[in-house]
């Protein structure tokens, strides 16, 4: 995987300036975070620093369940073919008249999720497009042994798969499910907000091919950017927030029944 090839020199960048400059570091990267968690309205307004911060919104009224985002991803980021294994996925959520509430996800929606509950028994259905949440705190960089995982200065939760040495402690320690181990390479293997193109100005390859614009990527210090926009107009929030992981995933229309 390419990205990780372009991550060392930025892993590098990141550990030496922790090392001169932790107060520094820390002020610059904590303060948008405090903001994300105080209110999503307020993240524009930390506009000192040049540095993006990426995050990505997901508008569940917006998707169809076609899939294409998930064979995008698989795609461009070599993502073994079985259908065990995503960067990204998306899981139908079906809540029954009786209250049941039934979650399916077949080859992770590849060629397009379909309805197996009958029309007559159906309360509501909606898609929800999952990822990794690229947490603010997040619990698989606390839980990695060797700090093969870490946080880019651009708020991208990534792996170093020249430190990783394979242990899954950071696929337990996940509480969304984003992580797998790659049967291939042999580390730990996740979304990775597709940072061979954004470092390079294009979009997340999900984002790209998503035919009714479901998922906006952006850069959340900039109030011009999309994700702003998206996140001013909409009431966005969070997968369980109860955790305190503060995710840079950003979903509208998140129902009480997502898990
Ligand atoms: Fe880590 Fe999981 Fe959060 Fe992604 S969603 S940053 S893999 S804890
Ligand atoms: Fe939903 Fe867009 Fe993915 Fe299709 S491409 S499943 S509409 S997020």
């Amino acid at each position: 995987m390419g990205t990780n090839r372009i991550n060392k020199d930025r892993r590098k960048f990141f550990q030496t300036s922790a090392a001169l400059i932790g107060g520094t570091l820390a002020f610059s990267i904590i303060k948008p975070l405090e903001l994300l968690a105080q209110s999503k309205n307020e993240v524009a307004k930390d506009e000192k620093t040049e540095q993006p911060l990426w995050g990505m919104g997901v508008d569940i009224e917006k998707c169809i369940g076609c899939g294409k985002c998930v064979e995008a991803c698989k795609l461009e980021n070599n993502v073994p073919r079985e259908p065990f294994y995503f960067r990204t996925w998306i899981e139908q959520y079906t809540v029954k008249k009786d209250g049941d509430v039934k979650i399916e996800s077949p080859n992770g929606g590849i060629g397009g999720l379909k309805q197996s509950v009958p029309d007559e028994d159906i309360f509501k259905s909606f898609m929800v497009p999952k990822l990794c949440n690229h947490c603010t705190d997040a619990p698989c960089v606390q839980a990695c042994p060797v700090g093969a995982t870490y946080i880019s200065p651009d708020g991208v939760v990534l792996v170093d798969e020249t430190y990783c040495i394979g242990c899954s402690y950071c696929i337990q320690a996940c509480p969304y499910g984003a992580r797998f181990m790659n049967p291939v390479t042999k580390v730990a293997d996740k979304c990775t907000f597709c940072y061979h193109r954004i470092s390079k100005g294009l979009e997340p390859a999900c984002v790209e091919v998503c035919p009714t614009d479901a998922r906006i990527f952006g850069n959340l210090r900039d109030k011009k950017s999309d994700l702003v926009a998206f996140m001013q107009k909409h009431p966005t929030e969070v997968l369980k927030r109860h955790l305190n992981t503060s995710p840079r995933v950003f979903y509208n229309g998140l129902s009480s029944e997502v898990r």
